[in-house]
Parts: structure tokens; C-alpha cells; sequence
């Protein structure tokens, strides 16, 4: 039998879920906020043509709980939420749209304050903010942050830094063979970084023109197939593209020591993987760690906007990531579980702050 949302969101955790739909403009949402202890929930809104509304609230309570431990290992005063609207982006976009659903978003007063993901722009968030003010990832020009890939990137390459310090004893990248799956906005950034620090790059994509962008930019990447690129030989794989790459089939693969990579919720099964990984010997920095760039650079514009601050906010995932090397070596237990616990103390630490005077 399958479970009720309410047995779903009492198995994950979850403190509200909102179901929006409006017949004039064709928006069908799902708000899912998963933990408000640490400030109001924040995470992007996503629109996708999911197969079926279980899918979709799925993917919403999945990447909301994902947002609350991003946001608790990261220091921010923030919880964790998601929205996903159900659709295909081409037909639906739209001003009343966006301003439609920018109205259920202020219907929820601050609980839930969205921001851009896949297939949403900063010009979407523009008409989201005619409506209400829980909104960020505007364009700079009016106050926002603007496109947070290339902090999201910049924290990667640097958990990617710390990874290599902790597998090979040295944090310099150079000469190293690196695999980024996914020539996207966080790929094609990481792979700036990655060029300029004389790495040896290889990419794949299922988007041709993603990849004669990335070939224009940076001519010495080499360009590899998808569909096999786990028979080939790298130091590092960073997957940048869609979740779950790293399952039981790939690991059987794998013969890189090392994962570093933005992509959200990249083990498939964190309790049959991440131990998985150990067993095999490979380093996996957690994923919601490493690519918690975009979210500390949102939470800078909450305070008023300051790019030298973020980077140096974003800086500090290094330093993390090798704490959590640390501890999950210490105390016998795979890498992601360290982090979960780690996010988990800080929440149930604050939670007990807040009781009494
Ligand atoms: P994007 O859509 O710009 O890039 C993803 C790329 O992956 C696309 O070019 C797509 O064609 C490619 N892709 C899809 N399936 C693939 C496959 N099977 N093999 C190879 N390539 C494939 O998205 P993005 O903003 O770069 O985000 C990438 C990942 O990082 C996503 O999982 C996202 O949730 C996560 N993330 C992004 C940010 C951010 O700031 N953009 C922050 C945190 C996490």
C-alpha cells in the first residue's frame, strides 16, 4: 500500500505541506516545509514536467529535507523548504504565472521565501517579488545576488580541494584527472577553476550545446560519453548534473578514489551507499555540504547583499569538509552520515536554546 502525504511527511520529518493550483493560469504547486528551528524555510522553487503528483511531492519533501540539513551545516540561521510546480516550462511561464503563484508565497508570511532552480530565472523571480517579498535571487541590479552558480561552483571546487587533501595528502589539483558530469551553470563554473588550477578536465552531457560552450571556453577539455564514463579512469568525479549517479550499479564501476561534485542528493540510498563507498575505499564529500555555495550567498542577500562576504563564507566548506573527514574516520561511519549528524546537532542544540528564558 502506498503511504499518505501524511505518513510521508511524518517518516521525513516534515512541518507543512501546501498544495496550490490555479485553473486560469495552469500553476500546480507544492510548498513543502520541512523544519522551520533554526529561521524560516528557504530553498528554489523547481518546475518540471514530473510523470505523475506522487513523483512530484516526492522530489518536494526529498530536496525540502535536503535544504534544512544544507542550511544547518552551513551555520545559517535558515530551515528547509522547496516548492516544485508541476508542468511542462515551455507552455506555462508566464507574468500571472509567476504572480500567482508569487501570491500563494505570501500567503505562507515568511515561512517558506523562494528562490531560482531548475528551469526558474532570475527574471521569474522578478514577477514572483511583484507579488511578495519572500523572494530572493532577484538580479542585481535590483538588489538580488543574482545567478548563484558560480558561488555554488566556487564551494564545490573548494570541498573538491579539501577531498583531495584528505585522499592524496595534498590539496593542489593539479595535473589531476577530474570528471565533471554535467556541463550546466555549476559545471561550467567548477570547471573554470578546475582549468585555471591546470587539472586535467573531462566532460560529459546530454545537451550538444552545452558542451561546445564548455569546449569554446576552456579548449583543453576533453569530452567523454555519458553512457561510460564509470569504465574510465579519473582521481575525482563531480557530478553536476541530475541525482541518485552514485547507486549500486555505478560503485560496482567506479574507479576513482575520490567524489567531490554540486549535484543534489547524489547517493541514491545514503544507508546502502554511503557505507557502500567505505567498503570500496572511495571519499565522498557530502553532497549538501559541498554545494551549500548557493543558498550561504542567498542568505547573504536576506542581510543585505555583499559579494566579498559570501566568498568568504563559502570559503569556510574547505575547513568543514575536513572536519567531517575527521569525525566520520574517529567514529567508524560513512561520510554522510557524519554530516547528517553534525546538521542534527546544530538544529537540536538550538532547538534546546529557544526552550526557556
Ligand atoms: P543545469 O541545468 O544548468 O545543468 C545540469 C546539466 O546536466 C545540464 O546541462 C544537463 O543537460 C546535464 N545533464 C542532465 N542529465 C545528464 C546526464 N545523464 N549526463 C550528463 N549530463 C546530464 O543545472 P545547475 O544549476 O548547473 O545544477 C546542477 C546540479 O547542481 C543540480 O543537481 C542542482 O540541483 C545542483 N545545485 C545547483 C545549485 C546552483 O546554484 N545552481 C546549487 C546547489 C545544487
Amino acid at each position: 500500500m502506498q503511504s499518505s502525504t501524511l505518513e510521508l511527511m511524518q517518516q521525513m520529518g516534515h512541518e507543512q505541506v501546501v498544495f496550490c493550483q490555479d485553473p486560469h493560469t495552469g500553476l500546480n504547486a507544492i510548498i513543502a516545509i520541512h523544519n522551520t528551528t533554526l529561521g524560516p524555510s528557504l530553498g528554489g522553487t523547481r518546475l518540471w514536467n514530473y510523470n505523475t503528483h506522487e513523483e512530484a511531492l516526492i522530489d518536494a519533501l526529498r530536496l525540502s529535507r535536503g535544504m534544512t540539513y544544507k542550511s544547518a551545516i552551513s551555520g545559517l540561521n535558515l530551515g528547509g523548504g522547496k516548492a516544485v510546480l508541476i508542468g511542462d516550462a515551455a507552455k506555462l511561464k508566464s507574468e500571472p504565472y509567476w504572480r500567482r503563484y508569487g501570491k500563494f508565497v505570501n500567503s505562507l508570511n515568511g515561512k517558506y521565501i523562494t528562490a531560482e532552480d531548475v528551469n526558474t530565472s532570475k527574471g521569474d523571480m522578478e514577477y514572483i517579488g511583484m507579488e511578495t517579498k519572500f523572494v530572493t535571487g532577484k538580479p542585481e541590479y535590483s538588489g538580488g545576488s543574482g545567478d548563484p552558480s558560480p558561488v555554488t561552483a566556487y564551494g564545490v571546487y573548494m570541498g573538491m580541494k579539501a577531498s583531495a587533501k584528505k585522499a592524496f595528502g595534498s590539496d593542489s589539483l593539479t595535473g589531476k584527472k577530474v570528471l565533471v558530469q554535467g556541463a550546466g551553470n555549476v559545471g561550467q563554473y567548477l570547471m573554470g577553476y578546475l582549468v585555471a588550477e591546470e587539472a586535467k578536465v573531462y566532460t560529459c552531457d546530454i545537451n550538444e550545446s552545452k558542451l561546445k560552450q564548455v569546449v569554446t571556453l576552456y579548449p583543453k577539455i576533453e569530452v567523454v560519453d555519458s553512457s561510460t564514463i564509470f569504465d574510465m579512469d579519473f582521481d575525482i568525479y563531480a557530478p553536476c548534473a541530475l541525482g541518485a549517479t552514485v547507486n549500486t550499479e555505478s560503485i560496482n564501476k567506479m574507479k576513482c578514489p575520490v567524489i567531490a561534485g554540486g549535484a543534489n542528493n547524489q547517493l541514491a540510498d545514503e544507508n546502502v551507499h554511503g557505507p557502500m563507498l567505505v567498503e570500496k575505499g572511495i571519499l565522498y564529500a557530502p553532497d549538501f555540504l559541498v554545494n551549500a555555495g548557493g543558498i550561504i550567498n542567498i542568505s547573504i542577500e536576506i542581510d543585505g547583499y555583499n559579494k566579498e562576504r559570501a566568498m568568504n563564507t563559502v570559503a569556510k566548506i574547505y575547513d568543514r569538509t575536513l572536519q567531517i573527514f575527521d569525525i566520520a574516520e574517529k567514529e567508524k561511519i560513512h561520510t554522510q552520515l557524519a554530516a547528517m549528524r553534525m546538521a542534527e546537532k546544530r538544529l537540536s542544540d538550538i532547538a534546546h536554546l529557544r526552550v526557556g528564558i
